[in-house]
């Protein structure tokens, strides 16, 4: 039986990852990785010399093509992003997808389950993790005004990814979105909401800051060099 791996490794701490990521991760003939950089650190701490062949959200139908081929000549890939687990906001979904029509029940797909953000982040979050909506990054311009609108509604916990460049600009829409609401309910579905930002998990500077959206808005004002690093924003 050919195998892709789907394998999980670490958003942080080179640590975070499993012995059967190590163990695949040495058997297989080929590490498809999003930046080939990123990944030679984790394979040279572990001292796996499996060759890379880079995959990324730019690589085109040629790529995809030489994959394939390499499925069709009986080899075992595992497929990695630069952290966390692959094709959660990051890419591999359309390659997953490519195989899985191609070659039927003739490769397996198998996860190797391992850490990623939004799973982390919503553990340490004291949120209810048991019902929650995940939005990957929200959209830059054009509809996020109604995602945010749908998460200060929403009964659900509402997670997503957010880069140290747009948080405060979403913190801000948060609570001014947040304001309106409230000036036109009797409920209290704005400002009374939680937010909780995990930033930089399992890494040297990481930070996990909670409150109403104004006491964090307010937090992040008073210190921008917290603005820095990578974060998950969690809704209540
Ligand atoms: N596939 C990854 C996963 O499973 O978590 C997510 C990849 S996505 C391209 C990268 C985003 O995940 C970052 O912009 C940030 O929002 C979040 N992220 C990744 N590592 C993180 C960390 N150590 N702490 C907080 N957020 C992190």
């Amino acid at each position: 039986m050919i195998n892709l791996y789907i394998v999980a490794t670490p958003i942080g701490n080179l640590e975070d990852i499993t012995l059967r990521a190590l163990r695949i991760l040495k058997e297989v003939d080929f590490i498809l990785c999003e930046d080939t950089r990123v990944t030679k650190k984790l394979l040279e701490k572990y001292e796996i010399k499996t060759p890379t062949i880079s995959y990324h959200s730019f690589s085109g139908k040629i790529k995809t093509a030489k994959i394939l081929e390499l499925l069709e000549e009986g080899k075992n890939l595992a497929l990695v992003s630069d952290a966390g687990t692959p094709t959660i906001s990051d890419p591999g979904f359309q390659l997953v997808a490519e195989i899985r029509e191609k070659f039927k029940d003739k490769v397996q797909i198998l996860p190797i389950p391992g850490a990623s953000a939004l799973i982390s982040a919503l553990s340490v979050s004291a949120l209810p993790a048991d019902n929650f909506t995940f939005y990957g990054f929200l959209p830059h311009k054009k509809g996020k005004k109604t995602i945010i609108n749908e998460i200060l509604e929403s009964k659900r916990t509402s997670v997503f990814y957010e880069s140290p460049h747009r948080v405060l600009k979403t913190l801000k829409m948060l609570q001014e979105l947040s304001v309106e609401k409230e000036s036109n309910s009797k409920d209290l579905v704005g400002q009374s909401k939680k937010i909780v930002i995990a930033r930089e998990l399992t890494k040297m500077f990481e930070q996990v800051i909670s409150g109403t959206v104004d006491e964090v808005l307010e937090y992040f004002e008073d210190n921008p060099d917290k603005v820095r690093g990578e974060f998950v924003v969690v809704v209540s």
